[in-house]
């Protein structure tokens, strides 16, 4: 039995419960993420719910930040890590509201997939602009991380077109790997 199984029942269990497909992430290449298990906390974010990242993340988050408010550009944390049940939460609010699977899995990915899991990923935005919306991508904010993000090791997750089949994201950036 290998070690992840249990990991790997839980996302099965909730994906049931959802009525996601089982193999929603394998169709579609997504990788099933851990959650991290080693967190700090990196403050609050824009809605002042305290976050956590990775120590490793963390610390090159906030190394990021500094760097853009010393080009005068602000960065603001709108998310960071998501455990399996606040990924569920997301769904069960989302469909309580009535909205459909179909039409919530454009824009979050299914427990399991989140790369918000493993405390690697981030969702940014900058005063005046819509939390979570394409206009991010107009903002000075996104114009440094395009430039400056690969310096502190973030890569955007979902630019358009990308082969998961999720909609563009310009403001998720993550870490790919923890540091060794
Ligand atoms: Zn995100």
């Amino acid at each position: 039995m290998r070690s992840d199984e249990p990991y790997e029942a839980r996302v099965a269990q909730i994906l049931a419960e959802l009525g996601i497909p089982a193999s929603y992430g394998v169709d579609r290449h997504m990788p099933l993420h851990a959650e991290a298990r080693d967190l700090v906390s990196v403050g609050m974010d824009i809605h002042g719910r305290d976050r956590q990242l990775t120590p490793h993340a963390a610390a090159r988050w906030t190394e990021l930040q500094a760097a853009a408010h010393r080009d005068d550009v602000t960065l603001l944390l709108v998310s960071a890590f998501r455990s399996l049940e606040y990924q569920r939460r997301i769904f069960e609010r989302k469909i309580a509201g009535g909205q459909s699977l179909e039409q919530i899995l454009k824009v979050n990915a299914p427990p399991g997939y989140s790369e918000h899991h493993t405390g690697r990923a981030v969702d940014l935005t900058t005063p005046a602009c819509s939390p979570l919306s394409e206009e991010f991508e107009i903002t000075a904010a996104f114009d440094w991380l395009v430039r400056h993000g690969g310096r502190f090791g973030f890569a955007m997750t979902y630019p358009r077109r990308n082969p998961f089949g999720v909609a563009y994201e310009p403001w998720h950036w993550a870490i790919r790997e923890e540091a060794a």
